[in-house]
């Protein structure tokens, strides 16, 4: 057993690949009601929480700026607009689901989204609303990991959730080695040194010098993100 159980307030990172459930089409109406279900198994159990959206399922930065020789900076731009129209798909999803949300954003767009203000969300959180952080860091270069990473640590999570399709952290990439070892718990100065390819570095680095707790878990396998919560031992945590 693990002591998320005494978690009060969590950061969920979810990338932008996971909302579209494998299919070519941005959205899958199915992974976001199913969010929504696990958003509100954790509100039922008196968390706080806070969502960090990705936006890979729209634009990747890095690759369109490579392959298609379009400007990195513009391309992150595109990149950080992407995890805006996340943020409300995911927001509408959560509405429906009777799930009170606010969306804030990194870049100020006044009549789509309402701005990153730290207090307000904090705020929103203790009301029990959950806070959808858009636009990543607003700046290009960074990633919606360091942007969670930054979110978890200005609004005092006790833990960063990291959703990705794999059920934790490997030794290696077990789709190509039927040896890779899922670790339990890793310490997070391991997994920079060894370069697992968690989270990108300076998120990492990030959660470190913060001392927060990091759990890398399998989004898509229903009640885990409740497990995580009551403390059992599910996906890998990362330690400081
Ligand atoms: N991005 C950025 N700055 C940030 C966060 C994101 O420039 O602080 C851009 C970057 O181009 C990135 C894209 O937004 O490729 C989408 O974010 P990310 O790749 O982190 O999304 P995810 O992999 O979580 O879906």
């Amino acid at each position: 057993m693990r002591n998320a159980a005494d978690y009060r307030r969590i950061l969920l990172k979810i990338s932008g690949e996971a909302l579209n459930g494998g299919s070519n089409f941005c959205f899958n109406s199915q992974v976001l009601s199913y969010l929504a279900d696990e958003v509100a198994a954790a509100l039922a159990m008196k968390k706080q929480v806070a969502i960090v959206v990705g936006g890979g399922n729209i634009v990747r930065g890095e690759m369109l700026s490579s392959d298609m020789g379009v400007d990195r900076v513009t391309a992150d731009y595109m990149g950080m607009l992407a995890t805006v129209i996340n943020g409300k798909a995911l927001q509408s999803a959560l509405n429906a689901a009777g799930i009170d949300t606010r969306l804030q954003s990194a870049l100020n767009m006044e009549q789509v989204v309402a701005p990153y203000i730290r207090e307000k969300a904090v705020r929103h959180l203790e009301n029990g609303q959950v806070v959808i952080f858009a636009g990543g860091t607003g700046n290009p270069f960074f990633s919606t990991d360091t942007a969670a990473a930054l979110r978890a640590s200005e609004i005092g999570a006790n833990a960063l959730l990291k959703a990705t399709n794999v059920d934790g952290v490997y030794s290696s990439d077990p789709a190509k080695n039927a040896d890779a070892k899922r670790y339990d718990t890793l310490p997070m100065n391991d997994a920079i040194n060894q370069q697992l390819r968690v989270m990108d570095a300076t998120a990492l680095a990030l959660c470190r010098e913060r001392k927060l707790p990091v759990h890398v878990f399998k989004l898509t396998t229903p009640g885990t993100l409740a497990a995580i919560l009551k403390g059992q031992d599910e996906g890998t945590l990362l330690t400081c």
